[in-house]
């Protein structure tokens, strides 16, 4: 079990943008080992009553990656292609990521393989609870903190909030973020990751002397983040000339109506069936589609060496965790033409805000939406700058220069914290 967590292909990723960093920031053996290796990887049986009768015996993870600056944070995800290594890299991502930002939090994340697809809310919501119940001993306000990611929602973290709360015999909002907002859930949470990918190309395009009105968008994956992202770019003028899910892409060289699309994917699941003057293309040919801005917003691995030379966009948005493979990665470090917002920095709007439910849980004291926002914007472009002066100073790729912050602060603190006993 441990060799194929360890030998899974994101897992494997991970750890080699890792060693390339820590060569970078010269981080000894010692401390290299501590800083890259989980703190803790738990696998439960989540066995399930379905509607038929029968019981399905699910399984679940949770990675908690390191517990060093406070609580664990990170996302929970339900698809059938789950695995302890993938949840591993998910989860060392995660910190590298609020550490960038300056979160009081290491990296985690969970998932449980199955497919939320084909379950009935019924099915859904009894799974949720026993996931919940079997991590009761790892989780905690200030232990490990779950939120969505692929496949969950506000309506996953309700069921996880209310289960969590009924073990405990009072109400426990902090135990989870990006609920609903009738729950503690904060203002602008569902949005934020969206808004933060849009603000980010937005800068982007400023920096670049190029102007949002006109530019061509192209994104990959229309769930929470890959729709917001659109209608937020859309709102600021930009063109979308193509999406994509789980079903196929569309195309229209105009530009989509993207309030249309929403609509659509919201009354029937997917993008499938929406006509409206475009034609249809394959998830492969909407990558290579040529184009301004293009924005990764659904799995891992999705850029990889075969069509990697055959990306035509100016910015590169990796709206998604680990959207590019090592070797994909080499290539795009060689081509200048392409302007790289690293995953770390680009999706992190999700976990700022999430930090920020968290803390308004803390305190039962609760923001505007507006408040939110603006607190969003500034962390990130803090971050965004921290990024942009460590590339140039050290003459770093993008992608480098962001984990090398993120991942030399974690290092210090357990250099400081010092090895116990
Ligand atoms: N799942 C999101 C991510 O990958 C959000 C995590 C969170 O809000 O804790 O960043």
């Amino acid at each position: 079990m441990l060799d194929e967590f360890m030998q899974s292909p994101a897992y494997v990723m991970a750890c080699q943008q890792f060693d390339r960093v820590a060569d970078i920031l010269d981080i000894g053996q010692s401390e290299r080992i501590r800083t890259k290796m989980p703190k803790r990887a738990m696998i439960v049986s989540v066995p399930t009553r379905m509607d038929d009768g029968h019981t399905e015996m699910f399984t679940g993870y949770r990675v908690q990656h390191h517990l060093s600056v406070g609580p664990t944070k990170g996302g929970l995800r339900y698809h059938p292609d789950v695995t302890l290594g993938e949840v591993a890299a998910l989860a060392m991502w995660m910190s590298w990521k609020c550490s960038l930002c300056g979160l009081p939090y290491g990296g985690a994340k969970g998932g449980v393989t199955c497919d939320p697809r084909k379950m009935s809310r019924g099915e859904l919501e009894r799974m949720t609870r026993r996931f919940t119940q079997e991590m009761i001993p790892f989780i905690g306000p200030h232990v490990d903190v779950m939120a969505p990611d692929l496949g969950t929602n506000e309506q996953i973290m309700a069921w996880m909030m209310d289960t969590y709360s009924m073990h405990e015999g009072n109400p426990v909002p902090q135990i989870v973020t990006g609920k609903p907002v009738a729950l503690g859930g904060s203002a602008g949470r569902k949005e934020a990751t969206g808004r933060g990918v849009a603000y980010l190309v937005n800068r982007t395009l400023d920096n670049l002397n190029m102007k949002s009105e006109g530019t061509r968008v192209v994104v990959q994956g229309f769930g929470n983040v890959g729709s917001i992202t659109a209608q937020q770019l859309h709102r600021f003028g930009a063109r979308i000339i193509g999406v994509s899910d789980y079903t196929g892409g569309i195309h229209n060289p105009q530009g989509l109506d993207v309030n249309k699309l929403i609509d659509h994917t919201t009354r029937h699941g997917s993008l499938e069936g929406f006509v409206d003057g475009c034609e249809t293309i394959t998830n492969d040919e909407l990558l290579q589609l040529e184009c301004e801005v293009l924005i990764p917003a659904a799995l891992e691995r999705q850029i990889t060496e075969k069509n990697v030379g055959k990306i035509r966009c100016r910015v590169l948005a990796e709206a998604a965790n680990g959207p590019t493979t090592i070797e994909a990665d080499s290539v795009l470090r060689q081509r200048d033409d392409i302007f790289l917002i690293p995953d770390v920095l680009c999706n992190a709007g999700g976990v700022i805000v999430s930090y920020f439910e968290w803390v308004q849980d803390l305190q039962s004291f609760f923001w505007t939406e507006a408040e939110v926002n603006d607190k969003l914007y500034r962390q990130l472009e803090l971050a965004y700058q921290q990024v942009l002066q460590m590339a140039k100073k050290q003459k770093l790729y993008m992608r480098d220069a962001a984990l090398a912050l993120g991942i030399s602060k974690i290092a210090q603190a357990k250099q400081v914290r010092g090895l116990f006993p």
